[in-house]
């Protein structure tokens, strides 16, 4: 072929918009990643100021790893006193940012080459639904959680939430949610939450595509109910991409946890981390440590004592006492910092994972083949660990509740955490999951025909 019948290269440009928090953040950078290495010209739009320093930190070691991307600053309007009616200030800066929607669309008709597609967080959908509308290029949702709770959102509009002879909701194909594990501001009428949850998911069939960090190995069954029909009709296709990898830019620094986790024995350490955005009560900071203590093995433990990093600034012996903290210290590892947790899971010392079920650790433990003691604290959280004990990935005590509402006696903690590290049926479970995942991810597996597939879709403008 002469270089004139070359067809022209048309490099497909991507707009990424996350929202607030780092458990939004992540998958979008690891989708960056991805698309990258698929060649395709990346904006990423950072929404200024953002509310932990964990997601500034993030964003600008991913902008150094990676100069070619365009850093679009999208400085937001403060919301109107009126209207912020929720002590969260992640849920308060999703409200900020979709009411400052608007400003981006000079910014983002002045890009170049012009944009092919723009990838939002699923807590953005309807306001960017009409940015895209004015752009007239495709939309695309980032969900951030597992299929299952894709699920009920996206079934959430025609449920009838407040029938009060009903305790739970039956979500077609899934089956039936209690409503004590729903999202417990979905429950608090006009809360900003319930707002965004329902105009969001009543907008969802305007999407060209809903992009999930999920693999067939864990929902198979839920992807497939999504893609025909079952639990609403008319659904956008929903591409599983998952598992999104960690990548290095993440965590740069190699740490003392990891020099410590070396000198022991395969499987012999229980890992306990609640994510980036849950706060433990002091109460239960001291159950936790007395619960590990008694479980008989080693551990490295991650307390967080708010729910924004840039207030946490008590140190660990005054949260958890010097007593205690000496006991601590003669079985296990304790800190209070951001840790490199896929180096934590992926080592091989490392034989249980104590979650508050955040999905991007979900997936990072089932990447790593981790059984998972699943503790929901707050959000999507007990519908992911609902799932984690239907597959066998971990398992999950009901009679807990919510981390945030309940005190576990450590005692019981204690106990559990031996379950789990007992148990043989988990493990293997758990590594059946691993390799599942290893071949998703291999070069033309499942991720990359899914990557591939959208990349062809946006480059035709759909
Ligand atoms: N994470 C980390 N180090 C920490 C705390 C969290 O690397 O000290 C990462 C974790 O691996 C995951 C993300 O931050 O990728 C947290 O997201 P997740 O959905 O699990 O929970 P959230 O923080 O949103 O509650
Ligand atoms: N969510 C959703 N639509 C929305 C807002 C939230 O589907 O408009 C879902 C999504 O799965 C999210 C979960 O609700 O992960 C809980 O949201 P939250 O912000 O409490 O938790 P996070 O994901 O930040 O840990």
């Amino acid at each position: 072929m002469s270089s004139s019948d070359q067809p022209s290269v048309h490099q497909t440009h991507v707009a990424l918009f996350p929202s607030a928090g780092i458990g939004h953040l992540v998958p979008f950078l690891r989708l960056a990643n991805t698309l990258l290495r698929h060649n395709c010209k990346l904006t990423l739009i950072t929404s200024q100021p953002p509310v932990s320093s964990a997601e500034s930190h993030l964003i600008s070691r991913f902008l150094s790893a990676f100069p070619q991307i365009t850093e679009l600053k999208f400085h937001i309007l403060p919301l109107h006193p009126s209207i912020a009616n929720s002590d969260d200030p992640f849920f308060l800066q999703f409200e900020a940012i979709r009411r400052s929607v608007h400003l981006l669309n000079s910014p983002l008709s002045a890009l170049s080459p012009p944009l092919s597609a723009l990838v939002c967080d699923v807590t953005l959908i309807s306001s960017a639904l009409q940015l895209t509308a004015t752009l007239n290029i495709p939309n695309y949702a980032l969900f951030t959680s597992s299929a299952r709770m894709f699920s009920f959102f996206a079934y959430y509009p025609f449920a009838k939430m407040s029938d009060p002879s009903s305790d739970s909701i039956r979500v077609p194909a899934i089956g039936s949610i209690p409503k004590t594990s729903l999202p417990p501001p979905l429950l608090v009428n006009n809360s900003i939450f319930q707002k965004i949850f329902s105009q969001d998911g009543q907008r969802i069939k305007e999407l060209n595509g809903i992009l999930i960090n999920a693999m067939d190995a864990m929902e198979g069954d839920t992807l497939t109910a999504l893609n025909n029909g079952k639990v609403i009709n008319g659904l956008p296709p929903v591409v599983p991409i998952g598992p999104l990898l960690p990548c290095d830019f993440e965590n740069p620094d190699a740490k003392s946890s990891i020099k410590w986790l070396d000198n022991l024995p395969p499987r012999s350490v229980v890992f306990a981390s609640f994510g980036s955005r849950t706060a433990a009560s002091r109460d239960q900071i001291k159950e936790i440590g007395s619960g590990l203590v008694s479980s008989g093995y080693r551990f490295l433990w991650v307390v967080k004592d708010k729910v924004v990093d840039k207030e946490d600034k008590e140190g660990l012996e005054e949260i958890v006492g010097e007593e205690l903290m000496k006991k601590l210290k003669e079985k296990g590892m304790v800190l209070k910092e951001w840790v490199n947790q896929e180096e934590i899971l992926g080592h091989r010392a490392v034989g249980g994972f104590i979650s508050h079920c955040g999905w991007n650790s979900v997936m990072e433990a089932a990447l790593k083949g981790v059984p998972v003691l699943a503790w929901p604290q707050i959000g999507d959280q007990m519908i992911n660990a609902e799932l984690i004990a239907t597959i066998g990935l971990g398992m999950w005590v009901e009679k807990w509740g919510w981390g945030q509402k309940c005190l576990v006696k450590g005692e019981e903690l204690g106990g559990r955490i031996k379950e789990l590290m007992e148990s043989e049926a988990l493990r293997k479970q758990a590594a059946k999951f691993r390799d599942e995942a290893i071949k998703a991810v291999e070069v033309g597996g499942s991720c990359d025909r899914a990557i591939e597939g959208l990349i062809g879709k946006w480059s035709k403008g759909t």
